[in-house]
């Protein structure tokens, strides 16, 4: 057996899942001198080990050799790697929002009404009359994925998919009135310009770069050249806004040309129209949404979760709620409906059903305790059976074959777009939110809302590649935010959350997982239990809370 399977392997059977591309670095790496259940202690905290990752820990660990130190589990290495990363784009000043719509957005949080939902009866009240008994299910795909790669990854085939990125990227920015006539990068030279007048260009970021003085340089693509695009240390509000401008990110640009270089004096992102154009639907019918079931987990609270199922049956004494649950027609899960198997270190110890089938089987059980005439769409997230790079496939069929032969479940990729009952939902479980927060000067990762809003701006769901969030590229880039959405759901986070922008329901519908040990060392405090239900013809949405504090974890 060769050296880089050996490690691999290795690596695997210490639960570390690594990208692809670190197999080229464990080739290099001397496998007689390296102690992998150190190198796999330290990478313990990764969901996923990219090549970034894995040689920064490779890094530390030789350091922490050289210096005749042992690495052991209370060592500084996890917190040295997430500083290292933010480091690499982010200004080390804690600067303001640069927005004044997430702050002005987020206010419609308080709009939302809270309903703790305590008085589940065991019985359907006589006057249950659910509307969606009577009403056709009105669900299309507009866009799915099948998740097959159409290339081999090779870099003429990376070029492929960065030059997909950018021309879809480029019709939606063409779209906006500011920036249509921009010259192409390559026609620059010979265009003539004028020292002193102002032009549009439309790029890809491709190095992204904080200059010693202040200022910012970038070097910005397009598919007939490149150019340097630098901001001056004097343009400090810019210098803020371009905090948000991502490597592999596609804007408009506007600046002076001096010799070969564009100096800045604005930029646009791709974002979403001014305009919301909502059509009014005819039924007065609810879409509930959750997300982060992580059923087979020991956290999973099953007994809130019967409470939803009983909500969602009528079994409610008061007349309200009664009315809320008898207006649900459609059922959305985000992703994550089980906890998986090995997605990280020691994940068995954590489980109260340990394998993958098992888990996927109480799920079907639980969904078909839901009313048939509630429509139920499930989509993939990172803990589900099916590949973890993004655009991930629908839950296989192998593992979950009874929630795939519900008649009234649909199984779908993730990201997917589709329409319910009129209104367009764009499906995501947010995978790339860590990355987006983190590389985003403002952002948290306990705000949802933050990576919401900034996805929908870039009209990109995973702008940074080769992050900790894979991608996988193929000819066509399938997470540009090509359909402008009525509602994007997410989950991921595990924190609900909620805002409104440009016309967009953005909704984070946490989770059904109490605190798990590794969130509660992380500081990451859930909201597990907590519904979103959105009326499509009133636009009202509620939350629900299913969530009794009493029930303790197992
Ligand atoms: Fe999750
Ligand atoms: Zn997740």
């Amino acid at each position: 057996m060769s050296t880089k399977r050996n490690l691999v392997n290795e690596l695997l059977k210490r639960n570390c899942l690594i990208t692809p591309d670190c197999y080229e670095i464990l080739e290099d790496v001397d496998d007689d001198t390296i102690d992998l259940d150190r190198l796999a202690n330290a990478l313990k905290n990764e969901l996923v080990v990219t090549a970034e990752k894995l040689q920064e820990a490779l890094q530390s660990f030789e350091e922490f050799l050289s210096e005749g130190d042992l690495i052991d589990s209370d060592s500084p290495i996890d917190e040295s790697l997430e500083q290292s990363e933010m480091d690499i784009t982010l200004p080390s000043k804690k600067v303001e929002e640069p927005l004044d719509s997430i702050s002005d957005s987020s206010k419609d949080d308080e709009k939302i009404l809270a309903t703790q939902i305590r008085d589940i009866s065991k019985d359907v009240p006589s006057q249950f009359d659910p509307i969606g008994r009577n009403i056709d299910t009105q669900f299309k795909i507009l866009h799915e994925s099948s998740g097959q790669t159409t290339i081999d990854g090779t870099l003429k085939d990376f070029s492929k998919y960065f030059i997909s990125r950018f021309k879809q990227l480029r019709a939606i920015l063409k779209k906006r009135g500011d920036i249509g006539g921009s010259f192409r990068i390559g026609d620059l030279k010979k265009a003539k310009i004028d020292e002193h007048e102002r032009i549009g260009i439309l790029g890809m970021v491709t190095t992204k770069v904080s200059l010693k003085n202040g200022g910012m340089l970038f070097e910005v693509e397009d598919p007939t050249g490149s150019i340097t695009i630098t901001i001056s240390n004097k343009m400090q509000e810019l210098l803020v806004k371009a905090g948000a401008l991502l490597q592999d990110q596609v804007a408009g640009f506007f600046g002076k040309i001096y010799g070969d270089r564009m100096v800045l004096e604005d930029f646009v992102f791709p974002d979403l129209p001014l305009s919301s154009r909502s059509k009014t639907v005819k039924d007065p019918v609810s879409v509930c949404m959750t997300s982060d079931l992580h059923i087979g987990s020991k956290e999973f609270l099953e007994d809130s979760f019967d409470n939803l199922i009983d909500f969602l049956n009528g079994r409610v004494d008061d007349p309200y709620q009664q009315t809320l649950a008898s207006q649900v027609k459609y059922l959305i899960v985000g992703g994550d409906v089980v906890d998986g198997i090995g997605i990280y270190p020691k994940q068995e110890d954590d489980l109260i059903i340990t394998d993958i089938y098992g888990q996927y089987d109480k799920a079907a059980e639980l969904l078909a305790k839901i009313p048939d005439w509630i429509h139920i769409i499930i989509i993939s997230g990172n803990h589900d059976a099916c590949r973890l790079a993004l655009p991930q496939p629908a839950i296989g069929k192998e593992y979950a074959p009874k929630l795939w032969a519900m008649k009234n479940v649909s199984m779908l990729s993730n990201p997917s777009t589709v329409n319910i009952h009129g209104k367009v939902f764009l499906l995501y479980h947010g995978n790339s939110f860590e990355d987006v927060s983190s590389l985003t000067p403002g952002l948290s990762m306990s705000d949802a809302n933050g990576p919401m809003i900034y996805t929908l701006r870039y009209r990109h769901l995973a702008p940074t590649f080769g992050r900790r969030s894979s991608v996988v590229p193929s000819l066509k880039d399938e997470l540009v935010i090509e359909h402008v959405p009525d509602v994007f759901h997410t989950g991921h986070i595990h924190i609900n959350a909620h805002t409104r922008y440009r016309g967009v329901d953005c909704i984070n519908s946490g989770t059904f997982q109490s605190q798990t040990d590794y969130m509660q060392s992380k500081n990451i405090n859930p909201t597990p239990g907590r519904v979103p239900i959105i009326n499509l013809q009133s636009g009202k949405l509620h939350e629900l809370v299913f969530y009794d504090p009493k029930e303790q974890k197992q």
